[in-house]
């Protein structure tokens, strides 16, 4: 048996180690220095005034619904091609949950749905209170247009960049939250850098910066402004002045962020050299390569290919089946969220989003990471070619 080739893979060196082992030695493994620097550190990659670092990008979209005063009744709009986590953080808010269909060459938000939704939903008075545009394999939405309607329509903007940290739009750094209110992403092992588990918000806005660092933690204050009731003449004195969670992230977490950050540039180059690479060897096979906008620059976390059935004999269970036979661990990057059984349950049917539907039908997540050396893309190359055969 070969080994397997995973479609995600974390990068790990001793420089990362040797980072993790100093706070491991140190005085505090959580709520020391080391978190504030890795916020500052992102904040300043992605040119953004404030970070908040959180132990997922799943909280880190809680809070920040939460900050932006999602509640009950309200509604948020979010894309079907991405995780489940970009449509639960407004449930946990007790909002109701929708969806804006795909474009079918950019796999993110369609403008054009977007655009046509909201000139529905003013008609009935549902407009959404936040729209959440998720980017896709690590290709910005395209956040001017979503920003402009945002203005017309007045809804908040949080992007999801679970897979965009690197990336750009219009020469600007996702997350520089130039055309949103919060920008969000995420430190799990297969995306671009990681932490383990962990995330971070961002955003340019000072209050929702202070909001979301109260609702990480515990709604918490020991601000002498924020605290009423009790003498703030105590040196220990601090107040729950809402209801926050524990979402904090470690120091250990925070250093092995820092130390990725060090080569995040190195990492989404080798990542668009690997895609380069995949689209010239399959440029003439019966297979889509990513379109990528020229007013885009994408990390890459993703590589989908579209497999064209008209030509192929196989169907994509077949190839997927041969590929994982073969140790190529390809993945299906997404099933639509609202097919998922908790979403059916809340009213959702197939053929909501068409475009969406027809995007999972068939398409498929080959591998791509830094350490996937030229022989393992090789291989993985051979192996699609003989599968569609
Ligand atoms: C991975 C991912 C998340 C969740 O990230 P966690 O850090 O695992 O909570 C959310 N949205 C998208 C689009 C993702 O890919």
């Amino acid at each position: 048996m070969k080994n397997k080739i995973p479609y995600g893979r974390q990068e790990v060196v001793q420089a990362d180690i040797d980072a993790v082992t100093k706070v491991l030695r140190s005085d505090f493994l959580t709520q020391g220095d080391v978190v504030p620097q890795f916020e500052i550190a992102i904040s300043d990659k992605c040119n953004a005034r404030y970070g908040i670092a959180v132990n997922s990008a799943t909280s880190a979209l809680h809070i920040a619904c939460l900050a932006l005063g999602v509640q009950k009744g309200d509604e948020v709009w979010t894309s079907p091609n991405s995780f489940v986590a970009s449509a639960n953080c407004a449930i946990y808010c007790g909002a109701n949950v929708d969806f804006v269909d795909i474009d079918l060459e950019t796999y993110n938000i369609s403008i054009k749905k977007l655009r046509e939704k909201l000139a529905s939903a003013a008609i009935i008075g549902k407009l959404p209170k936040v729209v959440i545009p998720v980017h896709f394999s690590g290709q910005s939405c395209d956040m001017f247009e979503i920003y402009q309607l945002s203005k017309q329509y007045g809804f908040k903007i949080l992007e999801d960049a679970s897979h965009g940290i690197g990336g750009s739009y219009m020469g600007k750094k996702i997350g520089s939250c130039e055309f949103s209110d919060i920008t969000v992403f995420s430190f799990h092992p297969v995306k671009i850098i990681t932490t383990g588990e962990g995330g971070m918000a961002v955003t340019n806005d000072e209050n929702l910066n202070h909001s979301m660092r109260l609702f990480r933690s515990h709604g918490i204050s020991s601000s002498k402004e924020e605290m009423f009731s009790r003498p703030n003449s105590e040196i220990w004195n601090y107040q729950q002045i809402c209801l926050g969670f524990n979402y904090r992230m470690t120091d250990i977490q925070a250093a092995l962020g820092l130390s990725q950050l060090n080569r995040i540039d190195e990492i989404v180059k080798t990542r668009n050299a690997l895609a380069e690479k995949y689209n010239d060897m399959f440029s003439s096979l019966n297979i889509v390569t990513p379109k990528i906008e020229l007013s885009c620059h994408s990390s890459f976390h993703l590589y989908v290919i579209q497999l064209c059935f008209e030509k192929i004999k196989a169907t994509q269970r077949e190839i997927f089946d041969r590929l994982h036979k073969a140790g190529i661990m390809v993945n299906l990057h997404y099933i639509p969220i609202y097919l998922q059984p908790y979403y059916s349950s809340l009213g959702f049917n197939r053929g909501y989003c068409e475009n969406a539907e027809y995007y999972y039908s068939r398409t498929l997540s080959i591998p791509i990471y830094p350490g996937l050396t030229q022989a393992q893309q090789t291989r993985v190359i051979d192996e699609i070619t003989k599968a569609i055969k």
